[in-house]
């Protein structure tokens, strides 16, 4: 495994890779990883010759009052992680190398970014388009790979490769979860005991609501309210949404019809978690 840290040289490194016809894979991450993150790996690997997995802590996604100085590192242990799940290059820029001042140009997707988690952090997809768009750029890869656990991410970025023509083919991975339903994040770690011991509820809800849906509930409003209601009866959540949407638009639906999913957001003292399910499959 090599580990590169300047785009002159993972591009000058990419280029021979593709020249010898091998397929290149990305995985886009923040770090701090833990089995979500390696197991977008293994997908790669199973789509890809190659793997790259980028590092970095993009700082165009975090606006001034979020956890960028706070967020997890530990490049020690993500190096020994990704080199036994067998990442091939880890790309691992500083913010300088990615952003050289000035830096004025941004990727948006509009409407999409503006709903769910959009709402309450209005320059985050701004920052992981841009950044996303960038990677594609310098990588060039044949596929990239994201988590289920980010879906709106996950749903953007399938329109902006669409919208912008990357040719880059866009695998979703399934969400790795704790042996209690928590979904694995890097943020995890923020949590208190209490409110670790209270987050489950949330996977608990959204399985309960996709139950409700295979005994024939299917209005949206209906659903929501019963998810609400459960995750309030942990004492420390607060919720930030609780959405019921379509996969392709992220616009709300009355009614589950195929592609349908419910994605939330609750806070544990700080610590945002988001989680989803799908009540429908297309
Ligand atoms: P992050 O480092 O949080 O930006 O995440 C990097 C990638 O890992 C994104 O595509 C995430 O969706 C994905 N990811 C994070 N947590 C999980 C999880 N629990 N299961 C599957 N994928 C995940």
């Amino acid at each position: 495994m090599q580990i590169l840290t300047k785009i002159d040289d993972i591009c000058r490194e990419l280029r021979k890779v593709r020249l010898s016809g091998k397929i290149i894979g990305l995985v886009p991450t923040m770090g701090y990883l833990h089995e979500g993150h390696l197991s977008l790996v293994d997908v790669a690997n199973d789509n890809a010759d190659v793997v790259v997995m980028s590092i970095f802590v993009n700082p165009t996604q975090f606006a001034p009052n979020e956890d960028l100085a706070r967020y997890p590192r530990d490049f020690a242990r993500d190096e020994k992680l990704a080199r036994e799940r067998g990442v091939d290059y880890i790309f691992y820029p500083e913010s300088d190398e990615m952003y050289p001042a000035p830096y004025f140009t941004y990727v948006v997707t509009e409407q999409m970014a503006k709903v769910l988690c959009g709402v309450s952090r209005p320059i985050h997809f701004r920052g992981v388009t841009t950044i996303v768009a960038k990677l594609f750029n310098i990588v060039q890869p044949d596929v990239a790979v994201f988590g289920q656990k980010d879906a709106q991410q996950a749903i953007i970025i399938r329109q902006m490769v669409r919208d912008l023509n990357f040719p880059i083919r866009i695998i979703v991975a399934p969400i790795v979860r704790e042996p209690d339903g928590l979904a694995l994040s890097s943020r995890n770690v923020y949590l208190s005991s209490e409110e670790r011991a209270q987050a489950p509820i949330i996977y608990k809800a959204l399985s309960e609501a996709k139950a409700a849906v295979e005994q024939d509930l299917a209005e949206a409003g209906q659903i929501a309210g019963q998810i609400r209601q459960t995750i309030l009866t942990t004492p420390l959540a607060r919720i930030d949404y609780v959405e019921i949407v379509d996969d392709r638009t992220l616009q709300p639906v009355k009614v589950v019809e195929p592609g349908t999913f419910v994605a939330v957001a609750v806070y544990y003292g700080k610590t945002r978690l988001i989680d989803n399910v799908y009540l429908k499959e297309r």
